[in-house]
């Protein structure tokens, strides 16, 4: 496979050959055509096998696909992470991806002064990257509504269980709205992982690595 048969919008197309990336990795390649086809997906990968892209590539193509103006005070795309790290990263990379897309992109995250995020999320961003507690905290000070959210993806869970996240997960999950389509992520998939993952996801594509 090539990335050109992917159905990916040109200018994402465009970004790829910018970075030098001339072939799906085998996460991507499984991936994307059920994420472009609106399908919920479970995911076993870790870090390194090309995960990011496997989710930020056909969200930007589906959110540019489908035009629309930026939530105020909310986000039509949020990826929880659970470190600043990751989030960071990940936020990173759905801005190399969409260079050339008018799609923006936020993080945040705790341990920094909340204030300057509340009022940054004022105007409503597209692409949301935050970890869990701040998340909630922004929600709390009523600076966030998650009501708009059309793509959910939760990376890292079995990191997010060691983390202690479970309560704020699912206190998240109870926010969200129903009708999205959801990815899920994880390096490994115990049993608890899997039955995290049965909350966020309907009928979800699986996908290997
Ligand atoms: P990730 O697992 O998403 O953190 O990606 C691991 C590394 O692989 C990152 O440095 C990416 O920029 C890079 N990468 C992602 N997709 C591709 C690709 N299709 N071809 C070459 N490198 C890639």
């Amino acid at each position: 496979t090539s990335f050109s048969d992917l159905a990916l919008a040109e200018p994402i197309q465009r970004a790829l050959a910018a970075k030098g990336y001339d072939k799906p990795t085998p996460i991507q390649a499984q991936a994307i055509p059920a994420l472009l086809d609106g399908r919920d997906l479970c995911g076993i990968a870790q870090t390194g096998t090309g995960k990011t892209g496997a989710f930020a590539l056909p969200s930007l193509h589906r959110l540019s696909a489908d035009p629309k103006p930026r939530p105020p005070g909310g986000c039509r795309m949020l990826v929880l992470a659970p470190t600043r790290e990751l989030a960071s990263q990940i936020a990173d990379s759905f801005t190399v991806y969409g260079k050339f897309l008018r799609l923006s992109v936020m993080t945040v995250f705790g341990g920094v002064p909340i204030g300057r995020q509340m009022r940054a999320l004022g105007p409503g961003v597209d692409i949301l990257v935050a970890t869990p507690g701040r998340l909630l905290d922004l929600i709390d000070q009523r600076a966030l509504t998650l009501r708009n959210v059309e793509i959910f993806v939760l990376d890292e869970a079995d990191q997010m269980l060691d983390l202690g996240f479970i309560h704020a997960l699912k206190r998240i999950d109870q926010l969200l709205p129903k009708k999205r389509q959801s990815l899920f992520f994880s390096a490994t998939m115990p049993k608890t992982i899997a039955e995290l993952g049965d909350r966020f996801l309907t009928n979800p594509a699986k996908v290997s690595v």
